[in-house]
């Protein structure tokens, strides 16, 4: 998850506020950037910039943007998707300004230029943030596309005139990978060649937000004589955005989901979500058999368009074993891995990207370590200066092609409860905390947890799942209680004034006690 600030006499910007989804907690929490430490050091942006429309450069922004109320600077699928969210929020869309990818703002002492780069999702921006002390490209993602099925090539012109600038804040998601990334247009010329070679129902899972991929499995199902069906709220709604802002020229009409199951399978296409094993999407649904609409059967393919995300290679091999024992066949990275194209940049097109920018200092980012050291060992070899790898937290100070690591700040990223199926339609009502514990009393009086504790939340709260699980196990160990009736209402009261506490919130807490002995 992304969120960047940059500082400058007082002033401050912020580039990019995203998320990541926590596929290891057992309710699959969002975990959103810590800002409370920033904002209560007076580090409070007077803008913040979005580079592109990805989750984990967008996700966090109906969370965190109203502690700071400042203007939003997008494109407009990155407009229309936070307008997206920020409506669900009930948030007032006014601070959202329109950026055509190629514009220039000025803000306080910084002037910053949208600068159009390519990458897995469309209008994709590098930002060359100036001031006085210097000046400054932040990447963002990207990679050099010499064909990527929507919007336009980076244009070498623009790059190479703004040669050199001091410091690259760079994307490093794939500098370990040699040689360059394979083109959008590859990728879905693969993924055709493999639609027409199967007989039955073809199920491709993908990123939503790949406008390009789904233009393309739009053309391959019109050229395989398939029609298209989407399973996926976030897939319905891209597709509508998309549409809207003229991705999507050619798209063929949709099956309606109530039909697809009934369509001879020969004939159907679906995008569907959840290529990450997702619990709650449709693909995990057919993988268990328990999809409303749609059964697999023998003979039927699903093919995995997206990489595994590390960390969930686990859910995802589940999700694999589930599709195969419906019958379905699996065509994914391992057994084809052109019909996958990453959307950063491999060896060869930073070194292209550094020849025309002739940075002076780079700063890997986006990326395990692993990556930003194989970014450092690359940038070496190019002859630019990289003094450290930044890590979440550090405090740097640039000066000209100067870096300096000044302070590291101790973060705790907030994790952010959803159930989006359960979602409250009147606003402004407590948000309900369930939880289930089984305990077991001692000779002592005291109870003590037996097994996971289970929490659901249904409406908005931002609450840290393991510090929770922490109290409940100290008012536990701090609590005797003659009876599971009176352990009951002691716990319920310091819980509920505990998360009142660390929210802000006054939520309502459905405690399930249940008793090891009786259970
Ligand atoms: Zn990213
Ligand atoms: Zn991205």
């Amino acid at each position: 998850m992304n969120l960047s600030l940059y500082g400058f006499e007082g002033h401050w910007l912020a580039v990019d506020c995203g998320m990541m989804i926590r596929q290891d907690l057992p309710s699959q929490p969002l975990q959103v950037p810590d800002v409370d430490h920033l904002v209560a050091r007076g580090w409070v942006p007077s803008a913040l910039l979005i580079t592109h429309a990805h989750e984990d450069h967008i996700g966090a922004v109906a969370c965190l943007w109203p502690k700071w109320g400042c203007p939003i600077y997008a494109t407009p699928l990155a407009c229309a998707l936070i307008k997206a969210k920020f409506d669900e929020h009930g948030l007032a869309t006014d601070a959202l300004n329109l950026i055509t990818p190629g514009d220039a703002i000025e803000h306080g002492p910084f002037t910053v230029r949208f600068l159009p780069v390519t990458h897995s999702i469309p209008e994709s921006c590098s930002l060359l943030i100036h001031t006085p002390a210097g000046r400054v490209m932040h990447t963002g993602d990207w990679k050099l596309d010499p064909a990527p099925v929507v919007g336009p090539t980076v244009d070498p012109v623009t790059f190479k005139a703004l040669a050199p600038v001091d410091v690259v804040i760079g994307d490093s998601t794939c500098a370990d990978v040699e040689g360059f990334s394979r083109s959008e247009q590859a990728a879905s010329d693969s993924l055709e060649a493999c639609v027409a070679k199967c007989s039955g129902r073809v199920v491709v899972s993908c990123f939503s937000s790949n406008l390009a991929r789904i233009k393309a499995l739009g053309d391959i199902a019109q050229h395989t004589g398939r029609r298209i069906g989407l399973l996926g709220r976030s897939l319905e709604r891209m597709v509508r955005i998309g549409i809207q802002l003229g991705y999507l020229d050619d798209f063929p009409s949709r099956i309606p989901t109530s039909d697809i199951g009934y369509l001879p399978p020969e004939e159907v296409l679906i995008i569907a979500t959840g290529s990450q094993g997702e619990p709650r999407s449709a693909l995990s649904k057919m993988a268990q058999g328990s999809h409303r609409e749609l059964d697999l059967t023998p003979g039927d393919t699903v093919i995995f368009s997206a990489r595994a995300i590390p960390g969930n290679e686990v859910f995802i091999q589940r999700l694999k074993e589930g599709l195969k024992r419906q019958g379905a066949d699996i065509v994914d990275e391992t057994n084809a891995p052109s019909i996958h194209a990453s959307g950063h940049p491999a060896q060869e097109e930073l070194a292209t990207f550094y020849g025309w920018l002739r940075p002076r200092t780079l700063l890997p980012v986006h990326g395990e370590p692993a990556h930003q050291q194989a970014h450092q060992a690359l940038a070496t070899r190019l002859n630019i200066a990289t003094p450290f790898a930044p890590l979440n937290g550090d405090v740097i100070e640039l000066r000209g092609a100067k870096a300096e690591r000044t302070e590291h700040i101790e973060l705790t990223p907030q994790l952010h409860f959803q159930n989006a199926g359960r979602r409250r339609s009147s606003r402004g009502q407590a948000p309900t905390l369930s939880l289930a514990l089984v305990v077991t009393p001692d000779d002592r009086g005291h109870w003590w947890r037996q097994g996971p504790a289970i929490i659901d939340i249904d409406g908005h709260l931002l609450l840290d799942e393991e510090a929770f699980i922490d109290t409940i196990d100290s008012v536990l160990e701090a609590l005797p209680a003659t009876s599971l009736k009176r352990l009951r209402r002691d716990l319920y009261a310091h819980l509920v004034a505990d998360v009142h506490e660390r929210t802000n919130v006054k939520p309502v807490l459905e405690l399930q006690l249940i008793d090891a002995q009786n259970a």
